[in-house]
């Protein structure tokens, strides 16, 4: 039995007056099967923006074939394309085609696994039959740990999930500072496997972020399985019986567990820095940080100092700003930040319908998303050794987004010469997280807004003082002053083989991991956005998250087949992996001598940001198996005594 809709054509109309051409066109392949859909004529224009033109370069006549095609389908009352999955060589092509670039055939697969198609996405799972089930704790339930539990659930997996905060979503529980939100698009910053067409915005609050995960944790089961206000204190490996004992801290006190294996999914910016100035206890306002956001803190009409002028200060300031009595600054290192026009940007109800309605357009749409937020960025970001201005940019591109950049602040800040003195940064772009302008520059321009870039002497009792001597006074002072990116799993005292902790493996600022996920002498133990795998130079969270959940359950499927009790990596293979690590990024942005960065400790080790293009990464995640690995086997009932 086929099944029908009625569309009315008005609602098509105004939703395909708001569709991506581009979008449109690989969509009218699938619904038709036809392959003029492919052909020359409905090529769309190579568009290398980050928000692309939604025309893609076709002319009004032809868009409206484009779009009568489309049109007549919708109403035609059909809902099946005639062509779910055009199988991977057309479907590589088709990727080319619709970006009218060459897409190289190595990233045929990991696309077709976001597109959800077979073989590429099927689900590992182990066998109904399958006796031997480890026990899996996994620590923390933001983007990563419920990824990974949803996951393990279509594994068959046995699982269970401690979170410290009293509700699920990580970062987007922990993180409500007005204005906070993501700065990847919607529609790739979530699972491939569930999206989302009701997203209001192109780029949301974290507020709808937050509704996403805990709604995403309703509708999968995880709730039964999920115990929040359980803070995992420590894990320590048994080696007799070749288990983690994890204590586990909540209301009623401590107590501890047995489990199999263990996955820390704690997140890469969980834990606040949160700078001590001196004379800090005399100041008589109230300090808060930028991820500790008082539900309750009023700051209407108030003079407030913000310290920081990072991504979370990006997003805070613009928002607060009109509230305020006054507004102070202090800014260590200026921030580079490109305009996108359409980072407000809603997405309208008509818009919307054909996220619902018409189908592949949510998939398509999300590739050129995964694309433009993805590898292409990478290879300017290598140093040209040849390159006349090392100081300033890395290469002739790099030097071009500079100049980019540079003309639109000082556009921005026309007749303030004293901002763009201080707004312009001396070392290349990207060589911190690059921002999107929140209305940064326009707030700086207000009468009643200070940027303070003399360095901060101390806390007084009615503010902050700087090194000249002025004081500038404040009701509230901001901590907007970022992340530890290098503890990361370490902060939980995880004990191993033979004693070592993971605190003294990663000492001196030196977190590394195999992949990211697993370090030598601690069997069985899974890292979730680890060492290097925080996307510096594109991709998502998501994406991510998605990855290294595969990657997890594969491995814990292949224990469970091979009759595995232990998997640990190897140390060599740790060791070399690092090396290559450190190799690469010798020659990124990231190394960049006069670049105060977390990315990089101040031993000078890049250790926050992955060095791999997004594909390479998933190649290496998806190709490498228990090769990487010492294992030892489950005992057998006859070994096993008594
Ligand atoms: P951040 O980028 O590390 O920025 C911290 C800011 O505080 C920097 O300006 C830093 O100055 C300053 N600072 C730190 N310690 C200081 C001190 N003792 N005195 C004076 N200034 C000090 O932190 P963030 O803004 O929270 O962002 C961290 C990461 O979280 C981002 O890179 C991003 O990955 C993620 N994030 C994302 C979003 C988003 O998606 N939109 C929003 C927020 C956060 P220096 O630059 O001189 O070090």
């Amino acid at each position: 039995m086929t099944s029908s809709v009625q569309h009315s054509a008005d609602a098509v109309d105004k939703a395909l007056a708001t569709a991506d051409l581009r979008v449109l066109v690989a969509c009218l392949f699938h619904l038709t099967g036809d392959d003029k859909w492919l052909s020359d004529e409905m090529q769309p224009q190579r568009d290398v923006r980050l928000v692309a033109d939604p025309m893609a370069g076709f002319s009004d006549e032809t868009a409206e074939f484009i779009k009568n095609a489309v049109r007549d389908w919708l109403l035609s009352g059909a809902t099946e394309a005639a062509v779910s999955d055009p199988g991977a060589d057309t479907f590589g092509r088709m990727l080319s085609f619709f970006l009218g670039e060459e897409v190289p055939t190595e990233y045929v697969p990991m696309i077709r696994k976001d597109f959800g198609y077979s073989p590429e996405a099927a689900p590992r799972s182990i066998a109904a039959t399958a006796n031997a089930r480890p026990r899996i704790a996994i620590i923390g339930a933001g983007a990563s740990g419920l990824c990974l539990a949803h996951q393990f659930n279509v594994a068959g997996l046995d699982w269970h999930l401690y979170e410290k905060n009293e509700g699920v979503g990580g970062t987007w529980h922990e993180n409500r500072y007005p204005g906070c939100g993501v700065d990847t698009p919607n529609h790739f910053y979530c699972y491939s496997f569930a999206p989302n067409p009701d997203w209001t915005h192109f780029f949301s609050g974290s507020g709808e972020l937050l509704n996403y995960l805990e709604r995403f944790a309703d509708d999968n089961d995880l709730r039964g399985r999920v115990t929040c206000g359980t803070r995992v204190e420590a894990a320590t490996w048994d080696e007799t019986n070749n288990a983690w004992d994890i204590e586990l801290v909540d209301a009623n006190g401590s107590r501890h567990e047995t489990v199999d294996i263990l996955v820390s999914a704690t997140g890469h910016f969980n834990q606040p820095v949160t700078p001590t100035f001196a004379g800090q206890e005399s100041f008589t306002g109230q300090i808060v940080h930028t991820a500790k956001w008082p539900e309750d803190l009023e700051l209407k009409g108030k003079h407030v100092a913000v310290i920081g002028t990072g991504a979370s200060s990006m997003q805070l300031v613009p928002t607060i700003a009109n509230d305020l009595a006054s507004l102070k600054i202090f800014q260590r290192t200026p921030q580079w930040a490109r305009n996108v026009p359409e980072y407000h940007l809603a997405v309208d109800e008509h818009a919307a319908w054909l996220f619902r309605n018409l189908p592949m357009y949510a998939e398509w749409y999300r590739f050129a998303q995964l694309w433009r937020y993805g590898d292409g960025l990478l290879r300017f970001l290598k140093v040209d050794p040849e390159w006349k201005h090392p100081d300033r940019s890395l290469n002739r591109i790099n030097e071009r987004h500079r100049n980019e950049i540079v003309s639109y602040i000082t556009e921005k800040l026309e007749g303030r010469p004293d901002l763009i003195e201080k707004c312009i940064p001396s070392y290349p772009p990207f060589g911190k997280r690059i921002l999107i302008d929140n209305g940064w520059f326009d707030t700086l321009c207000q009468p009643h807004v200070t940027l303070v870039t003399d360095p901060i002497d101390q806390f007084c009792e009615t503010g902050v003082q700087t090194n000249d001597g002025s004081v500038y006074d404040a009701d509230v002072i901001i901590l907007a002053t970022g992340f530890d990116v290098t503890t990361l799993a370490s902060r939980i005292n995880i004990t191993g083989k033979n004693g070592v902790t993971l605190a003294d493996d990663w000492a001196n600022e030196n977190p590394r991991a195999l992949l990211g996920i697993t370090v030598p002498n601690f069997p069985n133990l899974f890292i979730m956005y680890g060492p290097n795998t925080n996307m510096g130079h594109g991709g998502s969270g998501m994406w991510l998250a998605e990855t290294q959940s595969s990657y997890i359950t594969e491995r814990i499927c292949d224990m469970i087949d091979h009759d595995i009790a232990t998997v640990e990596c190897i140390s060599e293979l740790r060791d070399e992996y690092t090396e290559r690590i450190d190799e690469l990024h010798a020659d990124l942005v990231w190394a960049h001598p006069g670049t105060p960065t977390y990315y990089r400790t101040a031993a000078g080790k890049v250790r926050s940001p992955m060095p791999f293009r997004l594909v390479d990464y998933w190649t290496m995640t998806h190709e490498r198996g228990l090769e990487d690995f010492v294992t030892t086997s489950r005992p057998t009932p006859s070994t096993t005594g008594n």
